[in-house]
């Protein structure tokens, strides 16, 4: 599971990074709240960790922008408890939960992950990476508002990068992912339909989002243009 955590107070985002590492998240950090609007745009976190008071720009406001560009990644905003912040704000502002700081570790772990449970079986799914939209449950893909056509094996690809958006994915991998007989397919013709699909989402925008990473596969990208 992949989460951000955007708090600004550098000795608790240490912790909470060590911390969840050890759980098994995969942890990025942000300290201010430009920068953490930023990443949660540009990459597929399940799960992000907002602190209300962020300079720059406060948890809320980075709350309902998200929401506001159509992401639906969980977002448990951490409060303060002086009352200065209401709790019912960060739920009205579309968060999913909230906890009050300070807060038990052990309880972050346990409403991070039934978070987590929630938002998988949450419909559709969709992925916002810049203008691009993957619509997983509708199957669909947008670039600056326009559909774009895709084949089942092009939409798969995409989306199975798409979960995986800013890590390299190797050929192998999408062949095992998407092909039926794999074991008997050449990694190569991965290749065939990245190019398609590149010509699809990328070229006629000037954009380069299927990025190539040698000796590793491929990789989405926000824009990469
Ligand atoms: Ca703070």
């Amino acid at each position: 599971m992949r989460v951000l955590v955007v708090e600004d107070e550098r000795r608790l985002a240490l912790a909470l990074r060590h911390g969840l590492t050890a759980q098994g998240f995969r942890v990025d950090v942000a300290h201010d709240g430009p920068s953490g609007l930023a990443q949660a745009m540009d990459h597929a976190y399940d799960v992000v960790v907002l602190d209300v008071m962020l300079p720059g720009l406060n948890g809320y406001r980075v709350c309902s922008r998200l929401r506001a560009c159509g992401s639906d990644v969980g977002i448990l905003m951490l409060t303060a408890k002086d009352g200065e912040w209401d709790e019912a704000e960060a739920l009205d502002t579309g968060a999913d939960d909230y906890l009050s700081k300070p807060f038990s570790f052990v309880v972050l772990v346990a409403r991070l992950k039934a978070l987590a449970r929630r938002i998988g079986s949450r419909a559709p799914r969709r992925t916002v990476l810049g203008d691009l939209v993957i619509d997983s449950a509708a199957r669909t893909c947008t670039r600056a508002g326009t559909t774009i056509p895709l084949t089942p094996r092009e939409f798969a690809i995409l989306d199975h990068l798409a979960r995986r958006a800013g890590e390299a994915v190797s050929k192998r991998e999408i062949l095992d992912a998407i092909w039926d007989n794999a074991l008997d397919s050449d990694p190569n013709t991965v290749e065939v339909h990245v190019s398609a699909l590149r010509r699809k989402i990328d070229t006629p925008f000037g954009r380069a989002a299927v990025q190539t990473v040698r000796g590793a596969g491929y990789r989405l990208a926000a824009d990469g243009g």
